[in-house]
This record gives C-alpha cells, structure tokens and sequence, in this order.
C-alpha cells in the first residue's frame, strides 16, 4: 500500500463521494446480494401485475406466520397481519412494543407497473387478423412496446358474477402476444413523426390470432374463431370484456445481466424492486420497537388515484383502526409516524449523460438512492423532506452500514417525476423517498444492480429495527 498524501488524507476526511459497494461490502455481503436477488428474480417471474404482486404477498405472508388483519382484534408486539384492499393493495403488518401513540414505521412501494390495458370492448379483426385494442396505463415511451412478445393477465368477471382469472403468455410453451411495427423500408411518414408519435396510443394494437373459423369464408371469422377458443378456456362470451381488467405486460422473464451477472433484466423494477426488499424485511422484523406498516399499493403509475391508490383513505384508515386498538386516535398515530417512500430513481446513464446533472444522480451499485424531493419545474408536486429528518435516516442507514446515496430525478428542468411521498406526507407523516436506481426506467426491460437491491433491504430491515 502507497502512503497517502496529507492531501488525500484530508479530502478523504472531508469531501463526499459515494463508492461502489464492491469497495465497501466483505465478499460475503455481496454474495448474500446475489442470493437475495435470485429471489427477487422468482418473484418477478411470479407477479407480473399488482393483482399478482398481491396474491403472492398474502400467500407468502401466511408462510410467515402472518394471519388476516381484524378491527377490534388483540395483538401483541411480535403479531404479524396483513390486509387486502380490493385485490390489488396489500399491507403487512408487525406490531412494535412501544404504543402506536409513538408512531409507526411506514415503508411504502408501489406493486403496479406500466403497461398496456384492454379497452372494455377490445377484440376486433380486421383484414383477416384479430387484434384487441388497448389503453396504455402509465408514462410510457410508446415507441418501446411494439415487436415486444406480450402475456396477458388480470381477471374476467363473467355475467353472473363468476371471476376467472387470466395469465397467458409467461410459462413455457404458452402463446405469446404482440403490437406490430412498420417495416423500414416504407416508414418515410412515420420517420417524420416526432418521438412521442413514432408509435400512436391507437396503434398499440395487438395482434391475437389470424385463422379463421370453418371452411367457408364468412364475415369476421377470425374474430368468431378467437372468441370460440376464449369461451372454450375461459366460458366467457364477448360482453364478458365489458367487466374485465386484462393488461398485457412483456412477456420476456427476469434474468441476470452481464458477463459478471451483476445486474438484473425485467420487466416492473419499478417498483417491485423496492416492494419486494420492502415485504422482506417486514417478514424479516421480529419485535420492533415501533410497529412496521409495509404498504404495496396500486395505481402509482397513473397518479395514485382510484380506492386503490394512496390518494385513498385506505392507509388513514388502516391506521386509525391500529389506533382504535388502543384507544388512540389515528391522527396521534399519523402525526407520530415516519415513513420511507420506498421507489426507485433513475440510475446515471453515460450513453444518456446529458440528462443528468452528475454530482446529484444515483449510481447503479453505489446503494439505495435517498431522494431528498422529486418534483418539477422548481420543485412543483414534492414532497421535499426535512434536513432533520434526512439527519435521522442517514443515521440509521450508516449505523446498519447501509450503502446508500443521494440522488435526484436528472437536471433541474429536463423533465421530474412524483411518488406516493407527498400522499403520505400529506397525511401528517414524516417521509422521504428511498429506492434502487433503474436504467431505462418504465421500459419493457428495465436494469437495476444487485447490490442496490440487497441495500434495499438492508435499508428497510434497519429502518424498521431502529429504537
Ligand atoms: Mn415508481
Ligand atoms: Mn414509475
């Protein structure tokens, strides 16, 4: 080892600089990230949707000892419930040993991702192909989504109330689906397009089938032969669409990236890849000093609207019912509590260096991303924590040695983004945004480091142990 200068003794001292987390993790933390991230990789592979994301965190909290939150019910530090709302949100829940009149500990992510969704009345043919026409849910850039194989998932409420539920297109020797694009050599007016156009939301058709019924040609048969073989798998006739919710997401599994496998490839990182690390540690917590409140919510892609989202009551109201537990009303729980608005921020792109502004962005590999306010157009829409308690998070993440950076969403002006941070803030709650970077965030296949996922956990597992 070479001597260092007084110089570099004293920059070491005093300046900042994030580092990899190979430079600071034991060969033995980094091989824990990979295992951890080999679950994760399952998980992805296993929840394409919110619903999905629901079901499998209920089924896996029960494994844990979880058991079905009751108003009105006794606990003890050390319980642990969950609670569905509406099939698409889920909150888990272990009880602290201190009085929820002290606060709880909120991690909030979002289990919805970007995608595109059937009309109610979707299936048509035309020129002998059947397609379904769609509605893009998310920000989406609609360039990326056609030539993608697609799976179809979600659920169709049949006349009569039976549900059925769809998932097609992910497992091995299933049919997949796709939007088709223009071939190159005749795109002249296309290529004229500006980017947000190059694909239109009504060209996000996808294609479905192309056979037609019997041997006679007849009118709309290609459409008659697709809707014969849904009511032969699913007993559904076409009105059946009117009260469905099917989304169609790439259909391409999660799988490790690069000659080293450092990273991972999937589609929804954002945000499952801080739910999962979210609902870990939850499972993880055995009596915390305060109760945790784990929160995996739908509808934060378009705006955290609908009774599903945290626009919503449904976490004032769980919380006033923890209160009710012991008397104390949920605005003495709210105005107690502290929350990590678990989402992911854009990792620095050097192919897209540009749109960042490099002392303030997020690092694949340099840990979780603590986002101090998200926001645009001079801090419009954020929830902007406050410096003290930044001051508390900070502590807890280095006493844990988390490894974690500083980050906000690319130069002032370039563009801005919101998360569920301001919903929960709103409510009286303390919070700050903390998650992983992602490369080409909201695409059909988005990047993030498995070290960050790992620190992801270990940020949210040290938030909820904290005294
Ligand atoms: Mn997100
Ligand atoms: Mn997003």
């Amino acid at each position: 080892m070479s001597k260092k200068t007084p110089a570099e003794e004293l920059k070491e001292k005093l300046f900042y600089s994030p580092k990899h987390a190979n430079y600071v993790c034991s060969a033995d933390e980094i091989k824990k990230a990979d295992k951890f991230c080999e679950e994760y990789i399952a998980f992805l592979n296993a929840c394409r949707t919110e619903r999905e994301a629901a079901a499998w965190t209920v089924g896996e909290a029960k494994k844990n000892g979880y058991k079905e939150f009751k108003a009105g019910g006794k606990y003890k530090a050390g319980d642990k419930v969950y609670y569905v709302i509406q099939d698409k949100s889920v909150i888990l829940c272990t009880f602290g040993k201190k009085s929820v009149a002290k606060g709880v500990r909120i991690a909030a992510a979002h289990i919805d991702s970007p995608r595109l969704d059937l009309k109610p009345n979707p299936l048509y043919e035309d020129e002998e192909l059947a397609l379904f026409k769609t509605h893009y849910y998310g920000g989406i850039k609609k360039y990326q989504w056609p030539t993608v194989p697609l799976s179809l998932h979600g659920v169709i409420m049949k006349k009569g109330g039976e549900k059925v539920t769809v998932r097609i297109g992910d497992e091995e020797g299933d049919p997949v689906f796709v939007v088709t694009d223009l071939l190159p050599h005749l795109d002249r007016q296309q290529a004229d397009r500006p980017m947000t156009k190059v694909i239109k939301g009504e060209e996000l058709n996808i294609l479905i089938g192309s056979r037609p019924f019997g041997n006679e040609p007849s009118d709309k048969a290609v459409k008659l032969s697709i809707m014969k073989i849904l009511n032969e798998k699913y007993g559904i006739i076409e009105s059946d669409f009117l009260s469905a919710e099917l989304e169609a997401v790439p259909a391409f599994p999660a799988k490790d990236v690069g000659f080293d496998r450092s990273l991972i490839g999937s589609y929804g990182h954002d945000d499952r890849v801080c739910a999962y690390p979210a609902l870990r540690a939850d499972f993880a917590v055995k009596k915390p000093e305060y109760t945790t409140v784990t929160v995996l919510t739908d509808k934060e892609e378009v705006g955290s609207d609908g009774n599903t989202g945290l626009q919503s009551a449904y976490l004032e109201q769980f919380i006033a019912d923890l209160g009710a537990l012991e008397g104390v009303p949920g605005r003495d729980v709210l105005r107690n509590s502290e929350c990590l608005s678990a989402d992911v921020n854009a990792g620095f792109d050097p192919t897209f260096a540009q749109a960042f502004e490099k002392m303030n962005s997020a690092f694949l590999n340099k840990g979780i991303v603590l986002t101090k306010y998200t926001g645009a157009g001079g801090k419009g829409g954020t929830n902007d924590a406050g410096a003290e308690y930044v001051s508390e998070i900070r502590e807890i993440f280095d006493a844990a040695k988390v490894v974690w950076q500083t980050g906000e969403l690319g130069k002032v002006d370039e563009g801005g983004g919101g998360t569920v941070a301001k919903y929960i803030a709103n409510l009286g709650v303390k919070v700050v945004d903390v998650g992983v970077p992602v490369l080409s965030m909201h695409a059909p296949y988005e990047i993030v480091a498995k070290t960050d996922v790992y620190m992801a956990f270990k940020g949210f597992k040290a938030f909820y142990d904290a005294k």
